[in-house]
């Protein structure tokens, strides 16, 4: 990871199995998304890199809350201090289940689209 990272840029280090950029709202947060089954995916697009799920910041002062697709950011709004709680929440969920379900990966994209769907 380099020192000085630049907004707006997605950087991945393969060899740490992470990811990191800075906070899309400018707040200039360095937020670190681990690239694994139990944390983030990511693709490479035509237009950028998409980040799978949302980027929750709720434990940054700013608690932003977006999407990267294509190597855009889509606004989910801030988060609210219920869906803080729910983020917590699903959050921990999403890992117990994924760790129950790392055996099936065809169980684990439903459930990628089923957690995709809540933040629609
Ligand atoms: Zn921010």
């Amino acid at each position: 990871m380099p020192k000085e990272m630049q907004q707006c840029i997605l950087y991945y280090a393969e060899e740490y199995g992470a990811a990191a950029h800075l906070c899309a709202c400018g707040c200039g947060s360095k937020i670190r998304t681990p690239i694994d089954d139990a944390e983030w995916s990511l693709e490479e697009g035509s237009g950028g890199p998409s980040l799978y799920p949302s980027v929750g910041n709720w434990q940054k002062p700013c608690r932003s809350h977006y999407f990267i697709r294509n190597g855009a950011t889509l606004w989910c709004g801030q988060w609210t201090e219920e869906e803080v709680k729910m983020g917590r929440h699903f959050e921990h969920q999403r890992r117990v289940a994924l760790l129950d379900r790392k055996s099936s990966r065809k169980k684990r994209r439903r459930f990628w689209n089923w957690m995709r769907s809540l933040f629609r």
